[in-house]
């Protein structure tokens, strides 16, 4: 397999750091999707095997769609248990900070984690991370997966030998989730190879897509039907798809967490859309999911009007106004973007 070029001096001193068996904690962001536990679930198992002592850490709830991961029934979510999570990372000597590059990602975990006095190492592939978040940082926004950035560094830091089943499938599916099953121009030839080495350590590529796409439950499938039959709004002039959802829907059609995954994909499933957006109502919040085609990027939308960021063509973002205001808010954003979003690209 090919390697990816690190600084030989970052990864000496990640090495010395982890040259003696040691108490590290694990950890990622608020919401954790495929490529967060998968990344964190996927380095607990080769780091165990190295020997370490490992806490997994995650500051919410995951999708029940990732539940057949090994060793998620381990992992402490700091909402049900802030205590056991301050316990742990009391006693931690290391913390790997896995797919966020700012501390304001794990949300309410936030002051457990600015106030320790340990190491602190981050593998990621969002853009612009906070300085100095880190000591360590291994920022990689080119690479479609914290997953598949976590595997070249594996590599490079002779620590790959140590990637079994377990950890090959936690890998695999977080590379699949954030590249749209392969389908994304982050996708390389070295995404590629870095699969082949997971499915030769085990990986089932057909067990995985099934745990992940195969699992919904009826009420899922019906809020789906009634999102994009109801609530769905097609703006032409703009190439722009919205989409809504209300606290009362999601009670109505049973929501779970991770029930409106996916939903936003379809608008630009859509000939022409250039950017959908699904705006959902959440703990007092409106939570924004945007996606784009191309060179158009939502991380500048989301971060200069909706308090967010994440990539040029997957952005998230919030806001505290009502779910109608912040529509609207939205919608009259869109004029000054109308010739960027009728470009062809
Ligand atoms: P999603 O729409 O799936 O929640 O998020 C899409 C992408 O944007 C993910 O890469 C996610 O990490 C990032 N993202 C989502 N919400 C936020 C946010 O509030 N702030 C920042 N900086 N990134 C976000
Ligand atoms: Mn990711």
């Amino acid at each position: 397999m090919t390697e990816h070029v690190f600084s030989s001096e970052k990864i000496r001193q990640l090495q010395e750091l982890l040259h003696q068996p040691k108490k590290i904690v694990i950890t990622t962001h608020h919401k954790p999707d495929g490529d967060a536990l998968g990344s964190s679930l996927g380095f607990l198992h080769v780091l165990a095997k190295a020997g370490h002592s490992i806490s997994v850490v995650v500051p919410s709830e995951f999708p029940s769609f990732l539940d057949w991961m090994n060793g998620s029934g381990d992992a402490i979510d700091f909402r049900k248990h802030p205590h056991k999570v301050k316990v742990v990372l009391k006693n931690a000597e290391l913390l790997f900070c896995l797919d966020f590059n700012d501390p304001s990602r794990v949300e309410k975990m936030q002051a457990e984690i600015t106030g320790l006095d340990i190491p602190m190492v981050l593998v990621d592939h969002h853009l612009d991370p906070k300085p100095g978040f880190c000591n360590i940082q291994f920022s990689y926004p080119a690479i479609g997966s914290t997953c598949e950035l976590l595997v070249h560094l594996l590599v490079a830091l002779n620590l790959d030998h140590h990637i079994d089943r377990n950890a090959a499938e936690c890998f695999y599916a977080g590379i699949m989730t954030d590249t749209g099953s392969f389908r994304f121009n982050s996708v390389t030839a070295g995404t590629h190879r870095v699969i082949a080495r997971l499915m030769e350590a085990g990986a089932r590529n057909y067990f995985i897509h099934e745990q992940i796409y195969d699992t919904n439950s009826s009420w899922k499938l019906k809020f789906l039907g009634f999102t994009l039959h109801e609530h769905m709004e097609v703006l032409e002039e703009f190439n722009t798809v919205i989409f809504s959802a209300s606290q009362a829907d999601m009670d109505r059609f049973h929501h779970e967490p991770g029930d409106l995954e996916g939903v936003v994909n379809y608008g630009l499933s859509i000939n022409k859309i250039k950017m959908a957006v699904l705006f959902s109502e959440r703990d007092n919040l409106v939570k924004i999911s945007f996606r784009s085609k191309g060179s158009f990027s939502v991380k500048d939308i989301a971060e200069k009007y909706f308090e967010g960021g994440g990539h040029r063509n997957a952005a998230g973002g919030r806001s505290e106004l009502s779910l109608l205001d912040t529509l609207n808010k939205f919608k009259a954003l869109l004029p000054s973007y109308k010739d960027e979003l009728n470009r062809e690209s």
